[in-house]
């Protein structure tokens, strides 16, 4: 093993609604229980010193870790952030605040954002659990009273760790919770030099589990291209014309299932709504049970060809977004 034996876990919620937790616990392959009791050798030694959901301690027996953490005491540490980050400043206008972790030695309420400023400085790594924290998600769709967003924009696109880790996103609404074991297996694995980091796509998704669409993993994929369509609830065809946004998703939910290689949006019969995109829940996304545009699948057409069809797409789809569909 190499030199770092233990690492620890800060898991800080934003503005959450705590669903990414229970998908979380909801993980199989490898569960949560399997991380934190070295079920993979390799990545033994990982401790969750802070989740305010599932942790016994409460109070500031519970919030010692997140304080030691701030103070460079509690090393290494994987922070895992859980919703989106506010604005506080628009709080502050009417005196409040949005987003409160425990309190200082004067009794002031201490924010999120200020919590993520100070763990951001000491943190081996940053892991986004969910759109919210990676994107903004349901907390900045139209018109984002309280200025949410995730942790790329709050701390910039090129942030990296004191290890040299950029944020990594596991973006879902929830994130899928083996996507965010097997994503925290693997950057153990690779603060501890035996694998090389994740590879990430241009939103900062690890492409092993976010490089293909929905659609690709549609077992409803052959039935589109034959033609054959849904138009109700229940029928067991493609679902494109329900509003189905799997060609412009990147998922493998489809495929995997959610809870034991059960479930999954369209192989359930529901309508992909891209959940794992940095516009949800905006347009082209919304409304979710609309008829995407045709445009949208000409992307299986263009992928076709080869080459530079990505960035082709990308052109594509920044062209439609912001615009009602
Ligand atoms: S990403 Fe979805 S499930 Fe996760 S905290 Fe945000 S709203 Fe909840
Ligand atoms: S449009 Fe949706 S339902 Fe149809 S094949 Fe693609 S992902 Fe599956």
């Amino acid at each position: 093993m190499s030199e770092i034996e233990n690492i620890h876990v800060i898991w800080l919620p934003g503005q959450a609604c705590t669903g990414c937790t229970v998908s979380l616990l909801n993980a199989s392959h490898p569960n949560l229980l399997d991380l934190l009791t070295g079920f993979i050798p390799q990545a033994a030694g990982v401790t969750l010193d802070y989740h305010a959901t599932i942790m016994l301690p409460w109070g500031d027996e519970a919030l010692s870790a997140v304080n030691a953490a701030e103070k460079g005491e509690l090393a290494p540490f994987v922070l895992v952030l859980e919703g989106a980050i506010p604005d506080e400043s628009k709080a502050k206008e009417t005196g409040g605040y949005w987003c409160v972790i425990g309190e200082d030695e004067e009794g002031n309420p201490i924010t999120f954002n200020d919590r993520l400023d100070r763990l951001a400085k000491n943190a081996a790594a940053i892991v986004c659990a969910g759109t919210c924290a990676s994107f903004g998600g349901i907390p900045s769709g139209k018109p984002n009273p309280t200025g949410a967003k995730g942790a790329m924009d709050y701390l910039g696109k090129d942030w990296k760790s004191s290890l040299g880790i950029p944020i990594i996103n596991v973006p879902g609404c929830p994130a899928h919770g083996e996507h965010m074991a097997e994503t925290l297996a693997y950057a153990v694995l690779a603060m501890r030099g035996f694998l090389p980091l994740p590879a990430l796509d241009e939103h900062n998704r690890p492409l092993f589990l976010f490089e293909h669409t929905a659609h690709e993993n549609c077992p409803r994929a052959g039935l589109f291209a034959d033609g054959k369509n849904s138009h109700e609830f229940g029928e067991p065809y493609c679902m494109g014309t329900m509003g189905c946004k799997g060609p412009i998703s990147h998922c493998d939910v489809p495929k995997r299932g959610f809870i034991e290689g059960v479930g999954g949006c369209p192989s359930m019969g529901s309508p992909c709504i891209g959940c794992t995109e940095p516009e949800f829940p905006d347009p082209p996304f919304s409304p979710f049970l609309s008829k995407a545009p045709a445009s949208f699948f000409v992307y299986e057409k263009i992928r076709s060809f080869g080459g530079s069809a990505d960035a082709v797409w990308c052109r594509i789809k920044d062209a439609l977004i912001g615009r009602d569909l």
